[in-house]
């Protein structure tokens, strides 16, 4: 069994809940589609978790912008990449570990493949940028369409941080409760996979999924956002949109 994560936005919090959870599934091997800075007050810790738990971990566009620069990011999130570099950026008294910290970083994949299953952060068209929305159903079928052309089998995503499933006819697939089980099937699919750090479904609950043959389960995992909340509070003015936004899951 293997479990997919993305989207840990430096919330140590709900990463070590999904952690734990996950410990007590029999799970081989754990996959992380990225995004383990930016948003959140913990970018080393994250890291590190990530470093000693995941097989693989993809870019994301944060960790993308704390390697380089935040382009096209709204103030809120450019000014915690800023911070996330301060906290980061390794200087001449670097030690070793925060020096390997920094290149494992700076060496993430933009895709992983496995047996006809595809994996990147954001879209196979532009892994670290295009949004794939559930909305997208409705109003741009032809990008769904043109992104499914190009997908041999299943594609996992994360990025949007809005768990669902959009099939090879675009219908649009919400799991809804903790515990949905979809079986792949045949078809093409495009999964997203929601997020650990930041959902953004009006579930303020740690999002991952689980993958068995070709059985997929989504879980939901309770965290003390109040405690992130509260480290992003103490940085001062300017985090209290990010403080907040984890209490409500949007
Ligand atoms: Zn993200």
């Amino acid at each position: 069994m293997r479990a997919i994560i993305s989207d840990i936005h430096a919330n140590k919090e709900a990463l070590e809940g999904v952690l734990r959870t996950i410990s007590g599934q029999g799970v081989d091997e754990i996959w992380c589609l990225g995004d383990i800075v930016g948003y959140g007050p913990d970018p080393n810790d994250c890291v590190d978790l990530i470093r000693k738990n995941c097989s693989v971990c993809l870019m994301g566009n944060h960790d993308w912008a704390v390697v380089h620069s935040p382009v096209g990011f709204n103030s809120a999130a450019s000014r915690m990449i800023y911070r996330t570099k301060e906290w980061m950026l390794v200087g001449e008294q670097a030690t070793d570990t925060e020096r390997e910290r920094w290149q494992y970083l700076v060496n993430l994949p933009l895709r992983h493949t496995h047996d006809g299953y595809l994996m990147v952060h954001a879209s196979p068209r532009s892994e670290l940028t295009e949004y794939i929305l559930p909305t997208d159903v409705h109003y741009d079928r032809g990008k769904l369409l043109e992104i499914l052309a190009i997908t041999e089998r299943f594609c996992f995503v994360g990025h949007t941080h809005i768990p669902c499933l959009i099939t090879e006819d675009v219908e649009l697939i919400t799991p809804g409760k903790s515990g949905a089980r979809f079986e792949l099937g045949e078809k093409k699919m495009i999964v997203n996979i929601g997020s650990v750090g930041q959902p953004r479904d009006m579930d303020h609950r740690a999002c991952y999924v689980t993958l068995q043959d070709e059985v997929l389960t989504y879980h939901r995992v309770p965290y003390r956002f109040g405690r992130t909340s509260e480290k992003l509070l103490a940085l001062g003015e300017g985090y209290e949109m990010l403080a907040h936004r984890l209490s409500v899951g949007r």
